[in-house]
């Protein structure tokens, strides 16, 4: 039977984190909402990607910067839990996914990296479907509060790659790379989002969507947005139904935690909610 997927590791967990942010907090609002234990939502523990992966999109001499400030294997698990919900999703085992990471991605590049990331999990996820010859053309809407520079030099040039940005800068790179704004609060900007996101999505005709869900664009967090913890589910239910007409309902959702606690394990019970169609309100 065909369900969503949750994929994570304590070793993401991260009690010392700056500003209580901590993506096992959110997994524990999960824990407490009881959707782990509910009917086609099921828990897969996040494993490490392989070095020869990452270095298809990393540098060696990056990669060893990551291992000599000890963040490989919170890295290599995050990036792992994008990678295996790919793999499950692309099979079928999966209808969609909720991938938790423990650190960020989009601002890593081929050979540096900054604001709280180290790799590029995106990247390392298409390149390992294009390896094992299981994909090749997928879509990232990114909706973090910041520029995902790191994704848009890697996939720059890369037709098979859309990458829709909600970073408010605008422009972008030929048909396939767009930044648009976000809108000023929940509503206008999911009726920014409703709008623009489902006919890219649909003149593109991804094999599978990839949410990069950044929360700093809650209220509560240092980014410039106004949302609240019910914009999240919304934008969801955009997605999902854009992939069940686009790509037989392949969505993988991944959530960092970039804003306080409270806030992930508020908002993830939602997301889950409305990937596994259940009532998320
Ligand atoms: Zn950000
Ligand atoms: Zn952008």
């Amino acid at each position: 039977m065909q369900g969503t997927g949750v994929f994570y590791n304590e070793v993401m967990r991260n009690d010392r984190a700056p500003s209580d942010m901590d993506i096992g907090k959110g997994f524990d609002g999960i824990v407490r909402a009881g959707l782990l234990e509910t009917e086609g939502v099921k828990l897969f523990e996040a494993k490490p990607v392989a070095e020869d992966l990452v270095l298809r999109v990393h540098s060696r001499r990056w990669l060893e910067q990551v291992r000599a400030e000890g963040m490989w294997m919170v890295s290599a698990c995050s990036a792992g839990a994008v990678v295996m919900a790919f793999d499950k999703v692309l099979s079928g085992e999966l209808r969609n996914a909720l991938a938790l990471v423990g650190i960020g991605g989009h601002h890593a590049g081929r050979d540096y990296a900054y604001g709280g990331c180290y790799i590029n999990h995106e990247a390392i996820a298409v390149a390992w479907a294009r390896q094992e010859g299981r994909g090749r053309r997928f879509a990232i809407v990114d909706t973090d509060t910041h520029h995902g520079d790191g994704t848009r030099e890697l996939f720059s040039g890369d037709e098979d790659v859309l990458h829709i940005c909600y970073c408010g800068y605008g422009g972008g790179e030929g048909k396939t790379k767009v930044c648009l704004p976000h809108g000023s609060g929940d509503d206008d900007f999911v009726r920014r989002f409703r709008t623009e996101v489902p006919a890219l999505i649909e003149d593109f005709k991804p094999e599978l969507i990839l949410w990069f869900c950044g929360l700093d664009t809650h209220r509560d967090s240092y980014g410039t947005r106004r949302l609240t913890a019910d914009c999240y589910p919304r934008l969801c239910e955009i997605l999902k139904e854009t992939a069940e007409s686009v790509c037989r309902g392949r969505l993988v959702v991944r959530v960092g935690c970039n804003a306080p606690s409270y806030v992930a394990a508020e908002v993830l019970p939602k997301i889950l909610r409305v990937l596994a169609g259940r009532e998320w309100k």
